[in-house]
């Protein structure tokens, strides 16, 4: 596995893995597939499984590691956000990738101070975890902005774990012409239901047992749903009362929306949305399920 840390080696290093004649010289006939799985690193199964898609579905595969400051809150947890590049690297290096691209932070905002561009997409970032994390969205779609011009992939591949983030890449992606396809990989969960994330590594073992009332909250929703309930107030509201029986869990938001405008749906006839998130101590962990009618 080829690690790189600048701008300069990883377009290097795309290219030359992507050459079967590809870019350099436009050979676009016998073009290498690229496929880019972009995290925060502290890497777990769930981050594997986007990696083992890429791995089935091109013919090289890059990673990138990059704790990015600008989605992060002034409040939040950037900090103490869990680094493990070594032990990522030697699971990165089990998966077959072929490049890692893990820059400093000055390499990708060399002058914070200065004014700088950011690419947003309006309206859907306020949704969702945009409401109660203002400016997340904007970090977020800036970075893999800067990652796709960078590496210049030809598939990206995102979980379904942050769905809300999924949405708005598949905006961006859209509306700015991006020549990259994105995949969307399920989530990945512990053997008792809990949707796996970086962040699990808060919990002490109390707030672990009580996280598990996310899952237990989107369960319930969907045996509503497939005992014929439609209401997505109705549904709500049972949501609600699995929350009411964990109160030591700060429910923020629990909402049914479409998957791709994240607006609020009144009655559930199509693919829909069920996004939950709480704070289990201090930790803030996101959910949710796709109700297929
Ligand atoms: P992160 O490192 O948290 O920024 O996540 C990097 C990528 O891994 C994102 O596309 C996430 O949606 C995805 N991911 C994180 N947790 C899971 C999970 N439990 N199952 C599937 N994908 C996940």
């Amino acid at each position: 596995m080829k690690i790189c840390s600048t701008v300069s080696e990883i377009r290097g290093a795309c290219d030359i893995a992507c050459a079967d004649n590809a870019r350099a010289d436009n050979a676009l006939a016998n073009h290498r597939r690229l496929g880019l799985v972009p995290t925060m690193g502290a890497l777990h199964e769930g981050h594997l499984s986007l990696v083992r898609a890429a791995r089935s579905q091109c013919d090289a595969v890059a990673v990138s590691i990059f704790v990015n400051p600008t989605q992060f809150g002034p409040t939040e947890d950037l900090s103490k956000y869990p680094r493990q590049f070594e032990r990522d690297c030697a699971l990165l290096e089990k998966e077959n990738v072929d490049i890692l691209f893990a820059p400093p932070v000055e390499e990708i905002y060399p002058n914070p101070n200065d004014s700088t561009t950011w690419v947003t997409v309006e309206a859907l970032s306020e949704k969702l975890d945009g409401r109660s994390r203002p400016g997340h969205f904007r970090g977020v779609t800036t970075i893999v902005a800067k990652l796709f011009n960078i590496m210049q992939p030809q598939a990206a591949f995102f979980g379904q774990k942050d769905a809300a983030q999924l949405a708005i890449i598949r905006r961006m992606v859209r509306d700015l012409n991006f020549p990259v396809e994105i995949v969307a990989c399920p989530i990945v969960r512990e053997p008792d239901g809990l949707a796996m994330s970086s962040r699990n590594a808060y919990l002490n073992q109390q707030d672990r047992i009580r996280a598990l009332v996310l899952h237990r909250s989107l369960q319930h929703v969907q045996q509503q749903f497939q005992a014929g309930e439609f209401s997505a107030a109705k549904l709500i509201d049972a949501a609600t009362e699995v929350f009411a029986g964990e109160p030591q869990v700060a429910l923020d938001y629990f909402e049914i929306v479409d998957p791709d405008t994240l607006d609020p749906v009144v009655r559930i006839s199509q693919a829909t949305l069920v996004a939950v998130a709480a704070r289990v101590g201090s930790t803030r962990l996101i959910d949710n399920l796709l109700l297929q009618p």
